[in-house]
């Protein structure tokens, strides 16, 4: 729809002069009007308008018509409850909002939204509300932060982004193709592009922290695709192998928006700078640097789950929950007016864990299905969870009553509040009461997850709603740098979760190296291994490797218990993998399988053939497949 269009069917459907200009933000249509208290009364009429225009429409008051910020937060201070413990209430007149972070958010609302409408009503302002988090988080501060301060540019930008979304077409959608630009028959680097006649979307873009060079990044030069003439980036979720190349976009012209959800934004955030600065102390320097993270952040569109968003003139994006970590998607595009749906699963979980709710397997319509298949090799089946979370416990009993210490290594987002949950639990039932250090950013990442506890399952989210949150179990201790010594020299036994998860590097391989010739301790791997990493090696039974130690080099011998547990995985294991194709609804015509080792993916792409009759493909990276 072209925003000509937008502007006329307003004009003709809004309530009489009620509206001063209309305007669009990214896929959102914003109104601007003189009395906002007519449409807090009249909420219907802007329902029926957004039904109309199957839009998201914000209405806001026009600049005239907001009262002073000093008269405004009196009179919300004084609306709102003490108990609600605000911490901060700032304006931001570029978008005509005034933002409450406060700690109890639902006494901000009041019964049915109330409060808020008094709020409106009152000041003219639009409450924008921000939850104080019990752990604080750097990156969540200083993203807000960062936001609040570039409002103007950011409201340039989305203004942009809008005008180019609601442009004129200038070909009609008569065909459509996928590119795998890295990550088919392979994991690491993934990033597809969806091409139409009129645009050109990015999903992922991702890089392989365990490959070397040229395999390291998506291949845009074979894409024959300047970046510049990209429409519109998507991510899944803020796994490096799918966010961590998302600022050289931006270092090579790209200036559009990403869309994905608010907590991959912030966790893309911190896992990307983390990145860069590893890069930047080792010989394998990321091409782009601390400018162009924030330069990602600024660009990024956070979209809610299930909220539909218009992304260029013929694509329709809708994020689902996929299970896989916090803000994790399942991306479904809906291409050219109804010619062709797709789904795109990202990374995904089809299982129970305790952290999230399972991946969506319904929508309005799919005739492609795009899924991963980390574990989609014939023999890929894991235990169930609850023998998984068992042989971790057993595990680290037996490791205790030795006095020995288990080094748990972990991605730092997504396993390790996953293992913290169990271990919780554990505590919860006096079955530990060892001390689990965190090192690395578990801590920071956790701090992100207790920011969005509407995106948890629900039990969990209840419990910290209800001000019992189980991330602040005493047990769990923060690890400081300068603290690992100790840790590491110290008898008592204990549990240490580190990163990186798979070994490539971080603390996890510090620990690593001073806890392996002890034969009372123990490695327990508890997440994907990938081929070429120290990880995998470690699990398929190296028994000795060279490392520094004070300025010599010195041979290794690994004495410590390698325990593997399988269950805890992220991903969706064969059955699972199969349970949802069998499942998704509607049944889709094709399937192409990708993120999997080329073995695993083939194997998976026969399958889905042969029991569901899809017409199934595993292609390789730069093979192009055509899908109308
Ligand atoms: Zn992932
Ligand atoms: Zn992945």
């Amino acid at each position: 729809m072209e925003f000509k269009e937008i502007t006329r069917i307003i004009e003709e459907t809004a309530p009489e002069g009620k509206i001063t200009k209309v305007d669009v933000e990214g896929p959102k249509v914003i109104l601007y009007t003189k009395d906002i208290g007519f449409f807090v009364d009249n909420s219907n009429e802007v329902r029926s308008l957004a039904t109309s225009l199957k839009k998201r429409i914000i209405v806001r008051s026009t600049s005239d018509s907001l009262m002073d910020p000093l008269e405004a937060k009196k009179i919300i201070v004084d609306i709102i409850p003490k108990e609600a413990n605000i911490e901060d209430v700032e304006f931001d007149p570029c978008f005509s909002e005034v933002r409450i972070e406060a700690e109890k958010l639902g006494l901000v609302i009041g019964k049915r939204g109330t409060t808020l409408d008094e709020i409106t009503k009152k000041t003219g302002w639009t409450p924008k509300l921000l939850r104080k988090s019990p752990i604080q988080s750097e990156t969540v501060r200083s993203i807000r932060k960062m936001l609040f301060e570039n409002g103007e540019e950011r409201a340039k930008l989305l203004k942009n982004v809008g005008r180019k979304i609601y442009r004129k077409p200038d070909s009609e959608c008569d065909w459509i193709r996928i590119t795998p630009l890295g990550g088919a028959q392979q994991v690491g680097r993934s990033s597809i592009l969806l091409q139409t006649p009129e645009s050109n979307v990015l999903l992922d873009c991702g890089i392989n922290v365990a490959a070397q060079d040229a395999e390291r990044f998506p291949d845009f030069r074979a894409a024959k695709l300047a970046i510049s003439e990209l429409d519109a980036v998507v991510i899944s979720h803020a796994h490096l192998d799918h966010c961590g190349f998302v600022p050289y976009l931006y270092k090579y012209g790209y200036d559009g928006p990403i869309y994905c959800t608010e907590p991959t934004r912030d966790l893309m955030a911190l896992l990307v700078l983390d990145a860069v600065e590893i890069g930047a102390k080792s010989q394998n320097e990321l091409p782009f640097g601390s400018k162009e993270v924030r330069d990602m952040i600024k660009h990024t569109i956070p979209l809610e789950y299930e909220e539909v968003a218009d992304i260029t003139p013929d694509i329709h994006l809708t994020l689902y929950t996929s299970g896989h970590i916090l803000g994790s998607s399942v991306c479904h595009f809906h291409i050219g007016e109804g010619l062709h749906n797709m789904v795109y699963t990202g990374d995904f979980k089809f299982g129970d864990t305790r952290l999230l709710e399972a991946a969506v397997y319904e929508f309005p319509r799919v005739e492609t299905l795009i899924i991963e298949s980390t574990y989609g090799g014939r023999y890929d089946v894991q235990p169930n969870r609850r023998d998984a979370e068992t042989l971790l416990i057993d595990t680290i009993k037996k490791t205790v009553e030795n006095n020995g210490k288990v080094l748990i290594p972990v991605f730092s987002v997504g396993r390790s509040q996953e293992v913290m949950m169990v271990l919780e639990n554990a505590y919860r039932f006096n079955e530990l009461n060892v001390p689990v250090y965190l090192d690395g950013m578990i801590w920071e990442a956790t701090a992100i997850h207790t920011s969005y506890p509407e995106y948890l399952k629900s039990h969990i989210k209840h419990r910290v709603f209800n001000g019992y949150n189980p991330f602040l179990v005493d047990a769990f201790k923060k690890v400081e740098h300068k603290e690992r010594r100790g840790i590491i020299e110290s008898p008592d036994p204990c549990v240490i979760l580190a990163t990186s998860g798979m070994m490539t590097g971080g603390p996890s391989v510090e620990y690593f190296k001073s806890l392996a010739e002890n034969e009372k301790n123990t490695i327990a791997f508890v997440g994907y291994q990938s081929e070429g990493s120290l990880g995998r090696r470690i699990q398929n039974g190296l028994s000795e490797m060279p490392i520094e130690d004070n300025g010599k080099t010195k041979n290794l011998k690994i004495r410590m218990n390698i325990q593997t547990i399988d269950g805890f995985s992220g991903h969706a294991d064969r059955r699972q993998l199969l349970g949802y194709c069998k499942k998704i609804s509607p049944k889709p015509k094709r399937s192409i399988v990708v993120h999997g080792e080329a073995s695993k993916a083939t194997n998976l792409s026969a399958t889905l053939y042969d029991m569901f009759g899809f017409e199934s493909s595993a292609p390789r990276n730069l093979d192009s497949i055509r899908l109308i």
